[in-house]
């Protein structure tokens, strides 16, 4: 296959692919802690063949890609994004719902919120996705991260999952997967997850619901951008107390701060930086490290480059 060596990428796909083209589109706005640098091409694609275009183009050039959901998940480096950025609308991949005596089938575009799948749930009387209630991002995020709490994960309802690659788009079982990962094969894209939910006590399923969403208020730093819990729990311990046992709470590093709600939870205060949530973050490393001798495995992914 010959290489092709566009002189402008963003001028190459605009030309052949019906998509939404931003050259140096700045990327905290579209994130939830709304820190980290610009994408060097966002890109979002108006139609299924516009997103495998991009990436058979993205391939043959040798351009790297880069996946963005809502962003609460995710650090962009102060440096910014080479090569393409990929944000799906919601639009670009038709949803789909059919419905049974035993429960109904959702197919969600991947740029979805989490929410409309607790909405559809509720709407039609069904149950056994309370645990995403009140958990931000898209059905792309949720199904990659397997979003979930305590109470239940992400791809304990997903049957099936759409996706792109260079080669083309089609529906694949679901990967394997475990606590906050899912195996989504490297290269690929999710454009829809089919979701499955019984019938149930829709009672109480809203109770769980409220319940869950009265702690997340009391418990969580809502009112400042951040993107959730910072680290993994690790097997046997709670990231927070671990280091809230340090003295970290509260501690700032530039712009950005441990909360002083939940010490698992790194504030934006106004102008963080995203190389004062990594130093925060490396901080609080060692710190567990040296107090408890545990090491905590960052849950935020990192796109980008970051300073040193
Ligand atoms: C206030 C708050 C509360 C939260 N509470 C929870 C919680 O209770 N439980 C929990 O699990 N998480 C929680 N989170 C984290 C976050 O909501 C979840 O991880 C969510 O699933 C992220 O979705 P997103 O669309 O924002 O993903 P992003 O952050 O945009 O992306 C996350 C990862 O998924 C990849 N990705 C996104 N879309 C696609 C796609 N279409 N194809 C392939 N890869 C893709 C990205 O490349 C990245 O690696 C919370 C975050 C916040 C800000």
């Amino acid at each position: 296959m010959a290489v092709i060596r566009p002189s402008s990428f963003a001028e190459w796909l605009e030309r052949v692919a019906p998509a939404e083209v931003k050259r140096n589109e700045p990327l905290a706005p579209w994130c939830s802690v709304r820190a980290g640098g610009p994408a060097d091409v966002l890109f979002r694609p108006k139609t299924p063949d516009s997103l495998v275009t991009a990436l058979a183009m993205a391939k043959d050039s040798g351009t790297p890609v880069s996946i963005l959901g809502l962003g609460a998940n995710t650090l962009v480096g102060d440096l910014g994004v080479r090569g393409l950025t990929l944000k799906l609308p919601n639009s670009t991949f038709q949803e789909e719902i059919a419905l049974d005596p035993a429960g109904g089938t959702f197919v969600l575009s991947a740029g979805a919120s989490i929410a409309r799948l607790v909405t559809l749930m509720k709407q039609h009387q069904l149950v056994g996705a309370e645990f995403l209630a009140g958990v931000p991002g898209t059905i792309g995020g949720a199904v990659t991260m397997n979003a979930g709490t305590k109470n239940g994960e992400c791809m304990s309802r997903v049957v099936a999952i759409e996706v792109a690659t260079a080669d083309g788009l089609g529906w694949i079982p679901p990967p394997t997967f475990r606590y906050r990962h899912t195996d989504v094969p490297a290269g690929a894209v999710i454009t829809r997850a089919k979701f499955r939910l019984p019938t149930g006590d829709v009672a109480a399923s809203q109770a769980a619901m409220d319940a869950d969403l009265g702690y997340r208020k009391r418990t969580q730093p809502l009112s400042q951008p951040n993107f959730g819990s910072v680290f993994t729990n690790p097997p046997g311990h709670a990231a927070g107390a671990l280091i809230e046992k340090t003295g970290l709470k509260g501690h700032t590093i530039g712009g950005a701060q441990i909360s002083t709600l939940h010490a698992n939870w790194i504030v934006n205060l106004g102008d963080a930086k995203a190389h004062d949530v990594t130093s925060l973050m490396a901080l609080a490393q060692t710190r567990v490290r040296e107090t408890s001798g545990v090491e905590l495995t960052p849950e935020v992914k990192r796109i980008g480059e970051f300073l040193p």
